[in-house]
């Protein structure tokens, strides 16, 4: 009889999905790794009860990962991933021929091994590239000690717990803002404004207080439970958040990035318009870092890992 594997991060409710074959478990030193197979997912990985991919739509998120920052500069070339043992924002990454260097900072090197064994497709040769340069470390320590200057850093970490929760605090971000050139770009995962409200207004807080820029996008991903996912950008360089559709389009053709499924110049500019419960998070984020100052590390973390509650039901006796 086929095993069920539940997704436990939400507190309230689960998901469970049927594990037809299971493929990798074990309990490394940082988390732990299960992968399986799904008739209607493909290969499935979660970490630590969290779905972090599936074969059948992981080129959502890693596309907008990818591609937003990389088609926002006029000429990457030195990208640094944080997270992202699996390869995807890596397979991405090397698509923009500018790419020089693309170093990949991952806490847990099970994490690759397993890709590169169980679900090939995602990194497919990224690992093999000669630009590639993979760092096993924490990446809030190599953000901390490294002397590299990157025009983009892309944090794809896992959600605010477990060994990922260094990489939703202030530190590690002003750290990021550190080892970025002038005028480059951070890109953070940022949960589900929906169900995590918080974690979207706290980084959004933290970018507000350390950049001239800040833009949280969207994206839909089928696998992650509850409503659009949200990716945040920082930037000082106001021009990254104007380029138009039509110079996105020049760019993707000069540089010879085919074969995409979810990214196009419309969907790049479109996915910065946030519906109004998400856009009035950001307005009083960004309010609250102007009127404060500077959020704490602790209120990040703690903001961003608090569930909404649902509100009380109204009382029908008028
Ligand atoms: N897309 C997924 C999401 O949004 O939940 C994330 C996928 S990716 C697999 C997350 C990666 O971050 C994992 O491989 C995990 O091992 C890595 N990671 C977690 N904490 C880390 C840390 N402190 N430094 C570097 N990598 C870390």
């Amino acid at each position: 009889m086929d095993r069920w594997i539940e997704e436990t991060f939400h507190p309230h409710w689960r998901v469970r999905l049927e594990a037809s074959r299971v493929l990798h478990e074990v309990k490394t030193e940082h988390q732990h790794l299960v992968i399986f197979e799904n008739p209607t997912w493909g290969t499935v990985l979660m970490l630590d009860g969290v779905c972090q991919l599936t074969t059948s739509d992981e080129f959502v998120y890693h596309e907008m990962m990818a591609h937003v920052p990389l088609m926002a500069l006029e000429r990457p070339k030195r990208v640094l991933i944080i997270g992202g043992g699996d390869g995807g924002v890596l397979r991405e990454v090397l698509k923009h021929p500018s790419v020089v260097r693309a170093t990949l900072c991952e806490i847990d090197r099970t994490v690759i091994d397993t890709a590169r064994q169980h679900y090939p497709s995602i990194p497919g040769a990224a690992f093999e590239d000669p630009r590639t340069d993979v760092v096993i470390a924490d990446g809030c320590s190599y953000v901390a000690e490294t002397d590299e200057r990157f025009d983009a850093i892309i944090v794809d970490s896992s959600e605010p717990i477990g060994p990922s929760a260094v990489l939703h605090t202030r530190e590690f971000f002003q750290d990021c803002r550190r080892a970025l050139k002038r005028g480059g770009v951070l890109v953070t995962q940022n949960g589900l404004p929906f169900l995590f409200p918080a974690h979207l207004g706290g980084t959004t807080a933290v970018f507000a207080s350390l950049f001239k820029r800040v833009a949280p996008y969207l994206c839909t991903q089928p696998c992650y439970f509850g409503g659009p996912f949200a990716l945040n950008l920082a930037t000082d360089d106001k021009h990254v958040l104007k380029v138009e559709a039509k110079q996105l389009a020049k760019r993707q053709k000069k540089r010879g990035v085919r074969g995409l499924k979810y990214w196009t110049p419309h969907v790049h500019v479109g996915a910065f318009a946030l519906p109004a419960y998400a856009q009035r998070v950001v307005d009083a984020a960004i309010d609250e870092a102007g009127a404060q100052g500077t959020p704490s590390a602790g209120d990040v973390a703690s903001a961003a890992a608090a569930p909404v509650e649902a509100a009380p039901p109204k009382s029908t006796d008028a």
